[in-house]
């Protein structure tokens, strides 16, 4: 502690506090779940608000605010921030998964849960269902993908292992993104191995790591809930500040998985990006008009009926609003498309980085993570603003705000891989070349970015 600089202690100090107070924490844990709780089911037996209601006086919309306008951006800005704090500390469903795990049978988690690729097909698959049923603008539908996804957790705590998460270590549809996203984080809880083992008497009892991590080999905030129950451990666990590029730049491409680089650039950004842009996408219209004119050119008109459920296709007709089967159909074809090559042109391009600049791809891979977080913040942020200027805000300094975070992250992304480029001492020319790919990368997604806000 006494080598610690002044920033440093504070933070140590901070995160022996959040051991020392588990129990508010945990009565902290509560009240989010009841507020949770009261938010997602009782706006989804309301009516459907008119076009009149505003968000102060209507529970469903405030409910559609808080969750979509405030939350979920907002937490993923905190693990950019904070690392996964949110995981550890605020959110509901792994407070209920852990304490539905206590009280259930126990079992031992089987080989196919452990399934590094659960993370990645959960995100996507959520992504795609939220799309179909319109996650964003209905309470029903938000019950059915977010109160499904808390069922599942109690499930599976219930199954597995004692006063653990597994559901949040290996199943979460969004572990995986805040996994990543949490290597930028500028704190972590940092493990000193050698002071760990050195001191094998521990004044303090063994901490209960929920998502089941090895304390003393942890590397990083990729994996850690942030909880602070192991603060402080053998003198050995601090919470410290640290370079927001260390866990990028330092990662060593054994613990980093294939799952990881292509939860990256085909779910965090390339379906992603068509899930938030294809309701302002002029290719979208055109992919669907070319369908819908193949259809009726062979006397095939059932996809075009809008007669699905609410649950599997969105169908509120008193408000003008359902999908057809081809509307269904095409939304599935467009963020697939938008996921494969989006996704496959980011990892060719980033293949041939990697052999012309002698650099695992998978390190160099996580470069990307900064635009992949920037991305996801403003697409889910547009919401936030679009729910803002129905209630009368202008908010004209949002545009030049996202420029702004847009350039900010790019810039970032390629001076991580310049800097990781520049561990090899590959020949200059190669470093340039390997530069010139990562630099098309990130320039594709920005002109994706572009189309989204300014070019259609
Ligand atoms: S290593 Fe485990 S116990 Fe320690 S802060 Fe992270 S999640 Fe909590």
């Amino acid at each position: 502690m006494s080598g610690l600089s002044l920033g440093n202690r504070w933070l140590a100090r901070l995160g022996d506090g959040m051991r020392r107070h588990g129990a508010a924490i945990r009565a902290m844990q509560w009240a989010v779940v009841l507020f949770y709780a009261v938010l997602l089911v009782i706006p989804a037996w309301l009516p459907l608000p008119d076009s009149q209601a505003r968000m102060l006086d209507n529970l469903t919309l405030f409910a559609q605010f808080l969750f979509w306008g405030l939350w979920w951006p907002f937490v993923l800005l905190s693990i950019v921030l904070f690392g996964r704090l949110w995981c550890g500390v605020l959110c509901p469903e792994g407070s209920l998964s852990e304490w539905a795990s206590r009280h259930g049978r126990g079992l031992g988690v089987p080989r196919w849960l452990r399934w590094g690729g659960w993370p990645t097909l959960a995100f996507c698959l959520t992504t795609l269902y939220g799309q179909l049923i319109s996650v964003y603008d209905y309470a029903q539908a938000a019950l059915l993908i977010l109160g499904g996804s808390t069922v599942a957790a109690v499930a599976v705590g219930l199954m597995f292992v004692r006063g653990k998460r597994i559901w949040c270590r290996y199943l979460c549809p969004v572990s995986g993104v805040f996994a990543l996203l949490a290597r930028l984080a500028p704190v972590h809880f940092a493990v000193d191995e050698q002071r760990w083992l050195a001191n094998t008497a521990p004044r303090l009892p063994p901490p209960n790591c929920a998502p089941l991590l090895d304390i003393r080999r942890m590397r990083g905030a990729s994996d850690c809930h942030a909880c602070g129950r192991c603060s402080g451990q053998r003198g050995a666990v601090q919470l410290i500040a640290r370079s927001s590029n260390a866990e990028i730049l330092d990662a060593d491409p054994r613990s980093v998985s294939l799952w990881d680089a292509r939860l990256l650039l085909f779910g965090v950004i390339g379906l992603a990006m068509g899930a938030f842009q294809w309701t302002v996408s002029p290719w979208f219209i055109a992919l669907k008009q070319a369908l819908a004119q193949w259809l009726v050119e062979h006397d095939v008109l059932w996809p075009l009926d809008d007669n699905a459920p609410w649950w599997l296709l969105t169908h509120y007709p008193q408000l003008n609003d359902s999908f057809s089967w081809l509307d269904g159909a095409s939304i599935v074809l467009y963020l697939g498309l938008s996921a494969l090559l989006l996704g496959g042109g980011l990892m060719l391009l980033l293949r041939l980085a990697a052999r012309l600049g002698r650099q695992p791809y998978l390190a160099l891979a996580l470069t990307l993570t900064p635009v992949g977080a920037a991305g996801l913040f403003l697409g889910l942020s547009a919401t936030t603003v679009k729910l803002l200027r129905y209630e009368g805000l202008i908010l004209a300094w949002v545009q030049p705000a996202r420029a702004l975070l847009l350039l900010a992250a790019i810039a970032w992304c390629l001076a991580l891989g310049w800097k990781r480029l520049g561990r090899d001492p590959a020949a200059p020319t190669r470093r340039l070349a390997a530069m010139a790919c990562l630099i098309a990368a990130n320039g594709g997604v920005g002109l994706g970015w572009w189309l989204q806000f300014w070019g259609w």
